[in-house]
């Protein structure tokens, strides 16, 4: 369980993450869970919880959520905004988290780029696992290692 110092809490990071775009509706999440049930990420790695961020958010755990390495985990696919029944839109609101927490120095700026890549790369692997798997195109388990091992090598530890 993770312990709460209540002279660390910020009662303004709501406030202050509700001006950013798409943010506006963060404080009328009532924690039920959907955007969890649905995520993708929560799914294979159960830290990720857009619930108990949101509800670290309302709280004033600034440092908690800005320091904390699961907010790079998130896919940004939008499943968990477009099934909020209190129209909170977390997708674009983990965009601000990820900008804030670069403003503030607990990521370096270059980790944007260095997660778009992986993104792309591991939909490309994707795709063409599936493609093997359905004997589609000219794909081979080889080239599919080749890709991975490329994909490896691009791989900057971002420094934090
Ligand atoms: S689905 Fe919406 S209301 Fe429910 S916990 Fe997630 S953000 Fe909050
Ligand atoms: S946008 Fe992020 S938090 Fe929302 S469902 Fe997708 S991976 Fe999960």
């Amino acid at each position: 369980m993770e312990t709460i110092t209540l002279t660390k809490l910020d009662p303004n990071f709501k406030f202050e993450l509700a001006e950013k775009p798409g943010a506006a509706n963060i404080r009328k999440c009532y924690a039920c869970g959907t955007c969890t049930a649905g995520c993708p990420v929560f799914h294979v790695e159960h830290t990720y919880n857009p619930r108990k961020l949101i509800h670290k958010i309302l709280l004033g755990m600034r440092e908690q959520v800005l320091s904390s390495k699961v907010i790079w985990l998130c896919l940004r696919c939008y499943t968990c905004t477009a099934n909020c029944p209190h129209d909170v839109d977390f997708s674009n609101i983990m965009m601000s988290l990820r900008e804030m927490a670069i403003e503030e120095g607990y990521a370096p700026p270059e980790i944007l780029e260095q997660i778009d890549f992986l993104t792309t790369a591991a939909n490309d692997l994707r795709k063409d696992c599936i493609n093997l798997f359905l004997h589609e195109g000219d794909i081979t388990k080889e080239q599919i290692r080749e890709n991975f091992e490329k994909m490896l090598q691009q791989i900057e530890k971002p420094g934090f």
